[in-house]
């Protein structure tokens, strides 16, 4: 695909979440024809970074096919240094314009973080800063793990934002938008939050 701007990324993306809820999926690029195209390099149109959960693949809930979404993830949409790496190589190197750091309800580890499990090893790292989201909106009304894994995604932007001098520069260039979004397991819809 050719450069996309951000804004238009976000269209193709969101239009293919509602044939996604309308079970009018169009299953598009997952044909021979496609992966024959693509074999000698690729130009997604977005960058997904999500979560490891099974019942989120971003191709599927956005109905996209091969070579369409540069994708990152990890247990509770975690930004860490392999996360940014990645970022800053598809950044420099795929040429593409929209990052969209996905959130999602019943998130396992937003749920860990929340109820203080015990935890151990490199999942301690994992946890860190759904820990922060879930003591930042404690008091806040509403149902306190959704609040808590929309301020995970509001504070992974922030860091996508302040950690690499890489991101920082195609930000400022104002081509590249990082936008947070959540996925609803209860209805399919995937809605901007930030
Ligand atoms: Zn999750």
């Amino acid at each position: 695909m050719e450069n996309v701007s951000a804004d238009d990324a976000l269209k193709l993306l969101l239009q293919g979440n509602d044939r996604f809820i309308k079970g009018e999926i169009i299953n598009p690029y997952q044909v021979v024809r496609r992966r024959k195209e693509i074999i000698h390099g690729q130009r997604p149109f977005a960058v997904l970074i999500g979560c490891s959960d099974s019942r989120v693949p971003p191709e599927i809930l956005f109905d996209q096919g091969l070579g369409d979404i540069f994708v990152i993830r990890a247990a509770g949409v975690t930004v860490g240094n392999v996360c940014i790496g990645s970022l800053e190589f598809a950044l420099e190197h795929l040429d593409v314009n929209l990052v969209l750091v996905m959130g999602h309800q019943y998130c396992g580890l937003i749920e860990t973080a929340a109820n203080g499990d015990d935890v151990h090893h490199h999942l301690g790292s994992l946890v860190k800063t759904a820990s922060k989201a879930v003591e930042n909106t404690k008091d806040l009304p509403g149902d306190h793990l959704e609040n808590a894994t929309k301020e995970n995604v509001r504070l992974l932007i922030e860091t996508l934002e302040t950690k690499s001098p890489t991101i920082e520069k195609y930000i400022n260039n104002g081509k590249v938008k990082i936008v947070g979004c959540y996925y609803s397991l209860d209805t399919g819809k995937v809605d901007i939050i930030a």
